[in-house]
């Protein structure tokens, strides 16, 4: 992890390793709130002004979920998993496979895909 920052040019320091941390080890993408849920010693500013520098050196990336107010960030680094979204709850789960891998169109070179599932999680359904 702190690869990344240098290689970025960042500081290295340990309340930014703490959000990349969070961040390598959560199966999901994660709000600044959840983020900050884990690392209380970090006033939630901060975590928004570390966001915002990972952000900038391209190390996490940004997502916003329609139909929530939420704003995830996730690391580049995982940027080609797929999630799923639960309508109601606005939950996230990623999902293991990419339906899409390989898919080829003619007469185009794909370099990348974006994929997001709407739906009900399993609480939700009921
Ligand atoms: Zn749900
Ligand atoms: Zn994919």
């Amino acid at each position: 992890m702190d690869k990344l920052l240098t290689q970025a040019g960042l500081k290295c320091t340990k309340q930014r390793l703490d959000v990349l941390n969070i961040l390598n080890t959560a199966n999901k993408p994660l709000t600044a709130e959840e983020i900050h849920a884990e690392v209380s010693d970090i006033a939630l500013s901060t975590v928004y002004r570390i966001l915002d520098k990972l952000l900038e050196k391209n190390i996490v990336i940004k997502t916003t979920i329609p139909k929530s107010d939420g704003v995830y960030y996730e690391l580049t680094a995982n940027e080609h998993k797929h999630f799923a979204i639960c309508l109601a709850c606005h939950k996230l789960k990623y999902i293991d496979i990419c339906p899409i891998h390989n898919t080829t169109v003619s007469d185009f070179t794909v370099t990348g895909h974006k994929l997001e599932l709407y739906g009900y999680c399993k609480e939700c359904i009921k």
